[in-house]
């Protein structure tokens, strides 16, 4: 049942923040509801959940219509946008998770119509497969972005291969923490980045305890 997944998810955020002293509230679950229709999206929305991810354009806007009920859920934008799309979807959403080129903030900056909440996407194992930037160029896409006035980097964001193992997990978002950290301490005006988009169902109180600020879980609130 989507309520209990939802209170045992709540509990290991808890715990894994009791775990390295950090206050829950600091941690915002998105419910990644990609895999789910819209009825099983207001269940978590009649729970309580107030955040919600999705990777198709077509997909959110028709759900984000059919729950326009719920005004107060922000929508987060994850996986690959095509460049093609943004226009239809970029001023419709409060979170996108997944800036990972210089041509894709062009789209962006020429189709917002005010500054959008953006995490960069880092390639943190450097997986060939995986999107993102790589960590030694992160800062130098960062800087390339300040001349974008529709664009503000809240935060870094980054997966970690599904076949990682524990140690692994841990490198990864502790790294990934280290350059949010760095770039913060630069007190950029248009990247502020103090969040990190980190940990998902077989991640997260990992992610959590490296210092996740939103964690992007689906599968474990639907099984
Ligand atoms: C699907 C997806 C998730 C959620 O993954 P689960 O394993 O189902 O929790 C998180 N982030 C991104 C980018 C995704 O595509």
């Amino acid at each position: 049942m989507i309520s209990e997944n939802l209170h045992k998810i709540q509990q290991e955020i808890q715990d894994s923040c009791a775990l390295v002293s950090r206050n829950a509230s600091d941690v915002c679950l998105t419910a990644v509801t990609k895999s789910v229709d819209t009825e099983t999206t207001r269940v978590l929305l009649e729970n309580g959940v107030r955040d919600c991810a999705e990777n198709r354009v077509e997909k959110l806007l028709e759900k984000k219509a059919a729950l326009k009920d719920y005004p107060d859920v922000r929508w987060h934008f994850i996986g690959n946008l095509q460049r093609r799309k943004v226009k239809s979807i970029i001023n419709e959403i409060d979170f996108f998770h997944a800036l990972d080129s210089i041509k894709l903030a062009q789209e962006i900056q020429k189709r917002a119509e005010h500054p959008i909440n953006c995490f960069v996407e880092v390639n943190v194992s450097q997986e060939a497969t995986k999107q993102g930037i790589f960590v030694e160029e992160v800062m130098a896409f960062i800087e390339a972005l300040a001349s974008f006035d529709k664009i503000r980097v809240v935060g870094l964001m980054t997966m970690a291969p599904l076949t990682a193992s524990k140690d692994e997990q841990h490198q990864i978002f502790k790294e990934l923490k280290r350059i949010q950290q760095q770039i913060a301490d630069l007190h950029l005006t248009h990247a502020p980045c103090l969040e990190t988009s980190m940990g998902m169902s077989n991640d997260f109180p990992i992610a959590i305890q490296e210092g996740a600020t939103f964690i992007r879980v689906g599968t474990a609130l639907f099984q």
